[in-house]
């Protein structure tokens, strides 16, 4: 019996349309996988607002969960080498690398000469079901994957395929972060994942800052020592600063309550936001290093589903109950305040 794929298609601006088709059989290396659960990262709400570029008509969604329902062969491996089953419950990274090009052999394969993107793929071009808000998603072989344990709940194994997964990779960025003094400015979900990435990391203390105090109380249910709302004080000194909200006077921020030998991970700045307000000089004498991260690599994304053993249920309670794939326009069109992350059964 053929298998039907429902999928959300975006057609440009705010205008979508609901499409099936017959499930692909998936080529050498390639799974077909139901998705369970996706959820709405950020970067999906700014691409239907104009804020972000990506092909259309194409199928969004980057963030899931979901059980392989057929492979092209006995090939295909998870992050930790382990062999993919049909049946198998797993997450999967946002970027599909070649692993041969010098960029990938380099470690960055995030950034492939030959990238293609979950979510952001033309449906009339060589991947049509990269997007997870879909009842099935084709992964690639360059896809990585990653078993999910049976007692993580899907509302919390969903965004560690980017939120998550992006923190540990900030963090991983940061160098030695045990025993040390963190800082998080932005407590969206990538900020909260950041603080449970460094906690789990071994940071001596870790500070969340965000103006909306509405935040701060998942912000210490989830690895925060302490939370403040910027200009209540200065914040810090920090070792370690994690700056995941992108506003520009949070990047000078995090910047100056950074400590002599201070290491300072910018992967909020996503969208162009003008430039920031810095003193070469003090990076200079007080030995500061300041590295950028857009996206990961497929170790930080097993090290991720690692974390949620530990803090899986506070993850899922960001989480707000799936709607259908009908539904889910309105939900890109104008998120609900709330929780930080809606969510979508393309099921249903
Ligand atoms: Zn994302
Ligand atoms: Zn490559």
């Amino acid at each position: 019996m053929t298998t039907s794929v429902r999928s959300l298609v975006w057609l440009g601006a705010d205008r979508f349309e609901l499409r099936t088709v017959d499930a692909p059989t998936p080529g050498a290396g390639e799974l077909l996988v139901e998705v369970h659960l996706a959820t709405v990262c950020s970067s999906d709400l700014h691409t239907v607002t104009g804020r972000r570029l990506g092909p259309h008509p194409s199928v969004l969604g980057h963030e899931a969960v979901g059980r392989v329902v057929a492979t092209g062969d006995d090939e295909r491996r998870t992050v930790d080498g382990r062999p993919v089953r049909v049946g198998d419950r797993i997450v999967w990274g946002v970027t599909d690398s070649c692993g041969t090009c010098d960029r990938c052999r380099r470690g960055l394969s995030a950034k492939c000469r030959r990238l293609r993107k979950v979510g952001h793929e033309p449906s009339d071009g060589s991947w049509p079901l990269s997007g997870d808000y879909s009842t099935h998603v084709v992964l690639p072989p360059g896809v990585a994957v990653v078993h999910v344990p049976d007692e993580v709940a899907d509302a919390a194994a969903a965004p560690a395929a980017c939120a998550l997964a992006t923190a540990v990779g900030a963090v991983d960025a940061l160098g030695e972060v045990a025993g040390r003094r963190a800082g998080v400015w932005g407590l969206g979900l990538l900020g909260l994942s950041a603080c449970v990435a460094l906690r789990a990391a071994g940071a001596a203390t870790v500070t969340g800052l965000d103006p909306e105090t509405g935040r701060h109380p998942a912000a210490l249910r989830l690895g925060a020592d302490a939370v403040a709302a910027p200009g209540e004080g200065l914040p810090g000194p920090f070792d370690v600063v994690v700056e995941a909200s992108g506003v520009p006077a949070a990047v000078s921020a995090a910047v100056e309550a950074l400590d002599v030998g201070g290491h300072l991970a910018l992967v909020g700045s996503v969208a162009p936001a003008g430039n920031v307000d810095v003193d070469p000089e003090r990076l200079v004498r007080r030995l500061h290093t300041v590295v950028g991260v857009h996206n990961y690599e497929p170790h930080h994304l097993l090290a991720a589903v690692g974390l949620l053993r530990g803090s899986g249920d506070q993850l899922a309670e960001l989480v707000a109950p799936p709607v259908g794939l009908g539904d889910l326009p309105e939900v890109l069109r104008a998120p609900a305040e709330g929780h930080l992350r809606r969510s979508v059964d393309p099921r249903r």
